[in-house]
């Protein structure tokens, strides 16, 4: 036990036998208008629980993760949740009472056996998530992962990386795992290149569909993906360990704009965590769904309707829009799509690799 905490969470595990989760308490502190989040209203399929009754708890910063596994850091889109300038129902209240549960889109990597950490995307909440994240490592008191790999160069994906410079941790050679474009991006404009001046960070460049072995057991693979690719390409990645393996595709276009066969890449995997920016076009005063160039969840649930329960099982919707009302845990949406079989992203969710 390496950390004592001021936050106590309690953790439960789902029967979903690779998964582990932690609810803060800190949600029966939110909003009306959010529709607050106590523990008791966390939404559980009855069907995959044996009782109702919480079968562990535990002060979640003190867990160390002793078996390969991906933990999801975060789960909202770039801009985070409450957003900028919103004035909507979603995010009221939570400017002044902010959710601890609501952080930008990320996910960790915890190499058991050789005591390693890894982040995928470096988004600006990348602070709490890399404390979060090492101190799930064994017998280790980094603070520093030991590589991270960044999806793209769009504000919630990469801008964590100031962190790593003068002004703050002033890291040192921290590998960081890019695209020859978002490579060409960062060394070509500040502040990121001092990163790399610095050896604050150190970049290993990365081919599509080549590769990265991270250990004998564990591989990452990135994956080309189409989004709106203004500075960088887009990348999801497919990370493989011990057991099992995971797609991360947290942006990209409609799924018929890759050429790849999303149904064919989920089958390949044991999780995927896909892009569920927003849950219809109603977030968007009903705008033509097609025009908007993410997969909206009801989208996917009808591309996904016929696979069979345990491809459906594989699917956890990740990086949500503020607007989004997959993020309240008790909304009619949530419940739909838990109805239909697929799974809602929530922090500090581990899945054994
Ligand atoms: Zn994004
Ligand atoms: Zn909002
Ligand atoms: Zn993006």
């Amino acid at each position: 036990m390496k950390q004592i905490i001021l936050i106590s969470f309690i953790l439960f595990l789902f029967s979903c036998e690779n998964e582990k989760s932690a609810v803060s308490n800190d949600k029966k502190d939110s909003t009306e208008t959010t529709k607050p989040v106590s523990v008791d209203s966390f939404y559980i399929d009855e069907s995959e629980v044996n009782s109702n009754e919480y079968k562990e708890f535990k002060e979640w910063a003190t867990e160390e993760i002793t078996k390969t596994s991906l933990v999801i850091l975060g789960t909202i889109q770039d801009a985070g949740s409450p957003q900028i300038g919103c004035k909507k129902e979603c995010c009221k209240g939570l400017f002044q009472k902010p959710d601890v549960t609501r952080q930008v889109v990320s996910l960790g990597l915890v190499d058991a056996e050789n005591n390693k950490t890894y982040l995928f995307d470096a988004s600006p909440d990348m602070g709490k998530q890399m404390k979060k994240l090492t101190r799930l490592e064994q017998n280790s008191d980094k603070e520093l992962v030991d590589g991270i790999f960044l999806t793209h160069a769009h504000i919630g994906h990469y801008t964590g990386l100031m962190f790593l410079g003068k002004e703050a941790m002033d890291a040192k050679n921290t590998p960081l795992y890019v695209m020859p474009k978002m490579k060409e991006f960062l060394l070509s404009n500040g502040p990121w290149n001092q990163l790399i001046t610095r050896k604050n960070v150190v970049l290993y460049e990365l081919e599509n569909e080549k590769p990265v072995q991270l250990s004998d057991k564990i591989t990452v693979i990135p994956i080309l993906v189409p989004h709106r690719d203004e500075f960088s390409e887009t990348v999801g990645y497919r990370i493989t360990g011990p057991n099992k393996s995971a797609l991360y595709i947290p942006d990209i276009d409609k799924w018929e704009k890759w050429d790849k066969d999303i149904i064919v890449e989920i089958k390949k995997v044991d999780y995927a965590f896909l892009d569920a920016t927003f849950y219809s076009g109603k977030e968007l005063n009903n705008r033509d769904i097609n025009e908007i160039p993410h997969p909206f969840i009801i989208e996917s649930m009808e591309k996904f309707k016929d696979l069979p329960a345990e491809e459906k099982n594989k699917i956890t919707f990740i990086h949500f829009n503020h607007t989004n009302p997959v993020i309240n845990y008790s909304s009619e949406e949530t419940k739909v799509v838990h109805d239909n079989g697929f799974k809602i992203a929530h922090m500090d969710v581990a899945f054994e690799l």
